[in-house]
């Protein structure tokens, strides 16, 4: 049998693997099946990576903007020439379809967009005459190396929430992706060579824990940028802080739609079809709880129904709707809760479960599944499920649906479906979850603005991208000058005051 191949890390602009590394499966999971294996770094490896990337950084931060928006004009227009190819990889190790992986790469671009601006971005203030003969000024600098661990369900845009705007702003970076898919992050290196980014100032260290200890405890790393679940987002943010690093560290989620009895039916339908199963519900920001005000879920029920009865399953480069979860653990653990649910007493309305898919039969399915009268005491309803599974829970009220998704330990994304706009005002007024939308099911916030959930679903101060991302990536001075005239008044040991 021969070897499968194993994706490297990407250390000084090339490609590094030891001979003796410890390796993890890839799988293509529309197959089913091992692809290749994921070199694990070890410590020194990550020394290496984060030492060479310091070096890096030295220089960099004293290219001028011009130069550095030059080459981040450059990678913007190679990715956005090439991004079919990126794609094709991340349908191949994680299994959403094509559209949907053009999608996040279309959504990381635009982060690129947003740190082409950087000049704009890092302007400082001034004001002159402050004392007399004295003016202030503000500046923001870079911070030094950043460490960027990210999840495995969002393999291009979640890196490109973060390294667009810290090599912008003058740092280096090092990108630890999921070893679940890693060859997203190696693609993107070998763009960043093309478009003209000197070597060491975007660096990949594939791994697992050992990796991410090692970046949280490297005396040469600045910050790190973490997404991925609750529990390890929370132990990235006290390892990495206990050790003097800033840390934003985003996590898990449960986002509710609250459905009150005059939104538009179809709309919600469709809504609560995209949301909940697109990615195969593999998405931060999906939806996994509809809250349905009564009278409206019996009718609600029958419009979502109709339509998962017309989803098409299968592999995501066969054009169908909905591809695989990412492995076969991930897959059973999924299925699982259908079980739970039904134990703990909900009715399962549509079940994934043996699903006949357009795909071969090995790969890791599980069709659009629908419960409904959920028990908020089941972990069905409590624990994020990631994947294809969404719960209906029935309310009386909007007050009882409101302090339904306030009670949640999570807060990462909600909406709200009304046409009454004082309801919906009140909605965004009292929620306790960062990312709301009104009418608008996935309320992803452009780059410009930032992104980030509040409660559980964030550890740290700070979001991704627009003005947090850029206050991340850099530390601000604010300088004091005097340029003595002429006339100026000879020596004085007195405290300085200001007249
Ligand atoms: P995960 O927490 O298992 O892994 C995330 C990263 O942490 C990976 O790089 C992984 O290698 C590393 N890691 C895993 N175990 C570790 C450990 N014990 N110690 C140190 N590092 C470890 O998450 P995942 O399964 O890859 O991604 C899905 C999760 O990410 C979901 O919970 C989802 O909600 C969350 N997510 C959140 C957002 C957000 O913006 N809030 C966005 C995308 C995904």
């Amino acid at each position: 049998m021969t070897a499968l191949p194993t994706i490297p890390h990407w250390i000084e602009g090339a490609e590094v693997v030891a001979d003796d590394a410890r390796t993890a499966p890839v799988f293509d999971p529309a197959l089913g099946r091992e692809i290749r294996r994921a070199a694990l770094a070890s410590e020194t490896e990550v020394d290496r990576a984060v030492e060479t990337a310091h070096t890096a950084y030295l220089t960099w931060r004293n290219v001028s903007l011009a130069k550095r928006t030059a080459i981040l004009f450059r990678f913007r227009e190679l990715l956005n020439e090439r991004k079919g190819e990126l794609a094709e990889i991340i349908t191949e190790e994680h299994g959403k379809v094509i559209d949907d992986a053009l999608g996040e790469i279309a959504r990381g671009q635009e982060v690129v967009e947003y740190a082409c601006g950087i000049t704009s971005h890092l302007r400082g203030h001034f004001s002159e005459q402050v004392s007399t003969g004295y003016d202030i000024h503000s500046v923001r600098q870079p911070i030094g190396v950043a460490a960027i661990i990210s999840p495995f369900n969002f393999p291009a845009m979640v890196p490109m929430w973060f390294f667009p705007i810290a090599i912008a702003a003058g740092n280096s970076v090092v990108v630890k992706p999921s070893e679940k898919n890693p060859s997203a992050a190696i693609w993107i290196a070998k763009l960043w060579k093309e478009a003209g980014l000197p070597d060491g100032v975007y660096t990949v260290v594939n791994g697992d824990k050992v990796a991410v200890d090692a970046l949280l405890t490297h005396e040469k790393v600045a910050s790190v940028s973490f997404v991925g679940s609750t529990p390890i987002a929370q132990y990235v943010y006290e390892t990495g802080t206990k050790h003097g690093k800033r840390v934003q560290a985003l996590g898990g989620a449960k986002n509710h739609m609250l459905v009150l009895p005059d939104a538009d039916l179809d709309l919600v339908a469709d809504s609560a079809i995209n949301a909940g199963f697109g990615s195969a519900g593999e998405r931060c920001m999906a939806i996994s709880v509809v809250v349905a005000v009564e009278p409206v879920a019996d009718a609600l029920i029958d419009k979502i129904v109709e339509r998962m009865q017309q989803l098409k399953v299968g592999d995501g480069r066969r054009g169908t709707d909905m591809g695989p979860l990412v492995t076969e653990a991930h897959r059973d653990k999924v299925a699982s809760y259908i079980d739970i649910a039904a134990g703990d007493g909900a009715t399962v309305v549509v079940d994934g479960r043996g699903i006949e898919v357009d795909g071969d039969e090995a790969g890791f399915w599980l069709g659009p599944t629908l419960l409904d009268r959920v028990p908020t005491s089941s972990r069905a309803y409590t624990e994020e499920i990631f994947g294809p599974v969404l719960s209906v829970v029935r309310v009386q009220s909007f007050d009882e649906g409101l302090e339904l998704i306030n009670n949640g330990a999570f807060g990462n994304g909600t909406a709200v479906f009304t046409n009454d706009g004082g309801a919906a005002r009140r909605f965004q007024n009292e929620v306790q979850v960062g990312m709301i939308g009104v009418n608008v099911p996935i309320p992803v916030p452009i780059a410009a603005y930032s992104f980030g959930g509040w409660k559980q679903s964030i550890f740290g101060d700070t979001k991704a991208h627009g003005d947090e991302g850029v206050k991340f990536f850099t530390a601000q001075k604010a300088i004091t000058t005097r340029w003595l005239d002429p006339s100026h008044g000879g020596i004085n040991l007195g405290f300085p005051q200001n007249d």
